[in-house]
């Protein structure tokens, strides 16, 4: 596996690899890796000929009060996995090298697409998140590029810029990899006491509540029915504070009153100082 620090390297590995004919397949990460991380790895090696992941932690996409400094950082144990599913290029750069001196043209996705979900707690974060997958597009100029569904907002917003942009990328998303319990695999899940840990699968068990209101329904349901249902397992816990739970189309994340095939049902929750996000699409 080749590691690259800079756009340069990227660039003349990937133009060696289209001299050959191949494909190219795209994972962007911001490390500390999971079996998340290594499922769309997998798939990628599955579907293209060569794949680059990226391991940038991006400040863009980060909050002032959030949690850039105290990222989970473990480039080298990032590196045994990457390579283990196949990776065949690692893309790290230093901040500068992405961001350097002047450095002032953003990917601004407008409209309500950003103003639901962790849009609307996060301003700003989806501007950085499009800027930087954006760039890492025309840095690598995949063929396709994996994305988690666990982030579905991110996954929407970006198939939007692409079609928007008229990128030409296409855009895989990957079923969520979780816990025993449910729990969504996440960087962030490190952060958990063992108590807070073993109180984070209610968001999990919230979730399938609301699943359970649209399967009795034969696929559809009222979204107030099922807002309900999973506010209510998530209250029985006291540890837990709601960020947000939402039932959206799962296209253009606009509200819906009713729930059926297509529609997202999200949740975001603190569990002490840790945000947590899951989701279902029916
Ligand atoms: P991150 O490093 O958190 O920015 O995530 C990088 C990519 O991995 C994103 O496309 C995420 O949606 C995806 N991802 C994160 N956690 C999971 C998971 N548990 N299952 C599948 N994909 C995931």
């Amino acid at each position: 596996m080749i590691t690259a620090e800079r756009v340069d390297q990227v660039r003349e590995t990937v133009a060696e690899w289209r001299r050959e004919g191949l494909s190219v397949g795209l994972v962007p990460t911001m490390g500390a890796l999971h079996e998340g991380h290594a499922s769309l790895v997998r798939k990628a090696a599955e579907e293209c000929d060569r794949v680059i992941a990226s391991v940038f932690v991006n400040p863009t996409q980060f909050g002032r009060n959030e949690d850039l400094d105290s990222y989970p950082r473990d480039f080298e144990r990032d590196c045994e996995i990457l390579e283990r599913e196949g990776c065949s290029m690692v893309f790290h750069p230093e901040v500068a090298e992405m961001y350097p001196e002047g450095f002032s043209t953003y990917v601004t996705p407008e409209g309500g697409m950003t103003g639901c979900l962790c849009g609307r707690s996060r301003p700003g974060h989806f501007r950085g998140v499009c800027t930087v997958v954006s760039k890492l597009f025309n840095i690598t100029t995949p063929d396709r590029a994996y994305f988690g569904e666990k982030d579905a907002q991110q996954l929407a917003v970006i198939k939007r810029m692409v079609r928007d942009l008229n990128i030409p990328v296409t855009v895989c998303g990957c079923p969520t990899v979780r816990e025993a319990d449910g729990l969504a695999k996440s960087s962030r899940n490190k952060y958990l006491s063992p108590e807070e840990r073993r109180d984070a699968a209610v968001l999990y068990e919230a979730l399938q509540a609301g699943r359970r209101v649209i399967e009795a329904g034969g696929g559809h349901a009222k979204s107030a029915d099922v807002l309900r249902a999973v506010r209510e397992t998530l209250e029985r816990l006291p540890s837990v504070r709601i960020d947000y739970v939402e039932v959206v189309d799962g296209e253009s994340l606009s509200p819906v009153d009713m729930c059926g095939p297509g529609t997202l049902v999200a949740a975001a929750v603190f569990i002490g100082e840790t945000r947590l996000i899951d989701n279902f699409t029916v």
